[in-house]
């Protein structure tokens, strides 16, 4: 019975690590993702004087009505660009 009560615990204790690493490695790969999205992603401007957002989607509703010439550029260009981003694309 002792032995018994012993395997019950440590496969409680795996669980119990298995939970943590399944709550702690999907946040820390998000944060990596998200600083290398910010370092290389590519987005899309709209090379005019009125635009003045950035966009993730190439099919954006807000690249549709487009009159100019898009652009695949960083998002670090687009924000020295002066560009924020896109409404559609990026929420609210
Ligand atoms: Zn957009």
């Amino acid at each position: 019975m002792r032995v018994n009560t012993k395997i019950f615990k440590s496969a409680n204790l795996i669980r119990l690590f298995v939970f943590a690493l399944l709550f702690l490695a999907p946040s820390l790969s998000l944060n990596a993702g998200e600083s290398q999205a910010l370092a290389q992603n590519k987005v899309y401007v709209v090379m005019s004087n009125t635009a003045h957002v950035y966009h993730s989607n190439r099919d954006c509703k807000g690249l549709q009505n487009a009159t100019h010439k898009i652009k695949q550029v960083t998002v670090e260009e687009a924000k020295k660009m002066g560009r924020r981003p896109c409404k559609i694309c990026y929420g609210h």
